[in-house]
């Protein structure tokens, strides 16, 4: 599509969420992610696997025991109390074959947690259930063949997939990583994300704001997004609502993976980024979302990359990359695809709303254990960036709904 007048190159489609969300979705699967890296794991935290990590032996071992106590024959406490001959100790890291190279009937070996079982014992009793007794113990409770011992790979058996490609490296893959002894991963390079502030208002956070003037926030807040969506961010500055301007900068945006512009996007004379884009033949996939806040978002292509024109308003920044954006980077960066997942709570107090838009509020998510609380914000709208900073999700509500009860179960979204 070219054309420069913005109801030539965008169409006006206002999807409902779930439409938008599919959208990008369809979109994120046909993403290819950049280049593999080898890192040292400490480095891998919070990066995308792109080669699998296999287990390099059967997992565990040995047979292990999992509790202090004594390694016998299960079959040897038939009848109880009983009292079987102690052959010597095992501790984590020995060899249970100085202790003894098969236990016979009636005997059994002290054990500690983490230690092999030795050859013919079946079974480990729980220390709480023996007394030492000389060079004898006494046993007074059953056990039944394979308590407290975890098989040879019952955990995974050598070569097994233990973390697949696509997946992102937490403290638990790094563990797995470690334990399969990977210093390095292979990784994906991080997607260059292109950050772009618009607004002739704005100005940056070192600049003393004229009295109708405000900071650019929405660049930080994004830049963050960014990271911990595993992203690079590279910040483009602000372009002056100003076609020649905002064009220079988009051009330079377009170099990157993924360019993210704020503000513009509205119906206002000066909301330049539609028409701007559609200068560099952008193809529109969503000019709008039946969504509060973030309604006035577009999602599109141009010179093959992806761009989000995300509303200026701080708060609708931020929701609208969590809704949208996050899953296209996500993709970009070699993960595989997650839905989208909320929790639920229960409802502290009533929300009165219009029918028509899927709303995502700031809220406050509290209560213990399994008694999920949640109460809006105080927000005053979707400039309110200091209500939304004190918020620690946002409450969905859903577009038919215009009233919500107290201790209704309503969807959350964590921050
Ligand atoms: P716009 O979408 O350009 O109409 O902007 C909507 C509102 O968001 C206006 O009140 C802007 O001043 C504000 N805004 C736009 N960009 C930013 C930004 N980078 N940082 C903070 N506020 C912004
Ligand atoms: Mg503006």
């Amino acid at each position: 599509m070219i054309g420069c007048m913005a109801d030539v190159s965008a169409p006006n489609t206002l999807l409902t969420f779930e439409e938008a969300r599919h959208t990008v979705e369809r979109e994120a699967a046909a993403a290819r992610p950049g280049r593999l890296e080898f890192v040292p794991l400490p480095e891998a935290l919070g990066r995308v696997l792109a080669k699998p990590v296999t287990a390099d032996r059967d997992y565990p071992p040995f047979r292990r025991a999992m509790r202090d106590g004594y390694a016998l024959r299960a079959a040897d406490l038939a009848e109880l109390p009983v009292f079987l001959e102690v052959v010597g100790e095992i501790k984590a890291g020995a060899d249970p074959k100085d202790v003894a190279e098969r236990l016979a009937k009636g005997q059994a070996a002290a054990i500690m947690t983490g230690a092999p079982a030795p050859e013919g014992s079946d079974a480990v009793v729980m220390v709480e259930y023996t007394s030492l007794d000389g060079d004898r113990v006494k046993v007074t409770r059953a056990v039944q063949e394979g308590d407290n011992i975890v098989p040879v790979g019952s955990e995974a058996h050598a070569r097994d997939v233990l973390l697949e490609p696509g997946s992102r490296m937490d403290f638990s893959a790094l563990a797995v990583a470690a334990s399969v002894g990977q210093e390095n991963v292979w990784v994906y390079r991080r997607p260059v994300v292109g950050i772009l502030a618009t607004g002739d208002e704005i100005v940056e956070v070192d600049v003393r704001p004229g009295p109708h003037q405000i900071r650019n926030s929405n660049s930080y807040s994004l830049a963050a997004q960014v990271q911990e969506a595993g992203g690079e961010p590279r910040m483009l500055g602000i372009a002056r609502d100003d076609s020649d301007h905002l064009q220079e900068l988009i051009a330079e945006g377009l170099e990157t993976d993924l360019l993210l512009l704020t503000g513009g996007v509205s119906m206002g004379k000066y909301d330049l980024v539609e028409p701007v884009l559609g200068e560099f033949a952008a193809e529109f996939f969503f000019t709008g979302a039946q969504i509060q806040p973030g309604k006035p978002i577009v999602f599109g292509r141009a010179k093959t990359k992806p761009f989000f024109g995300l509303p200026g308003n701080p708060v609708s920044t931020m929701v609208t990359f969590a809704l949208f954006v996050r899953p296209m980077l996500e993709a970009l960066a070699g993960q595989k695809a997650l839905p989208l997942q909320f929790l639920h709570a229960r409802l502290k107090s009533e929300i009165k709303t219009k029918t028509g838009l899927t709303r995502f509020l700031p809220g406050m998510l509290s209560g213990e254990f399994e008694r999920a609380e949640v109460d809006l914000a105080r927000w005053h709208g979707s400039g309110d960036v200091a209500s939304t900073a004190k918020a620690n999700c946002y409450v969905v509500v859903p577009p038919d709904r215009d009233r919500i009860a107290v201790g209704e179960w309503v969807a959350v979204m964590r921050k």
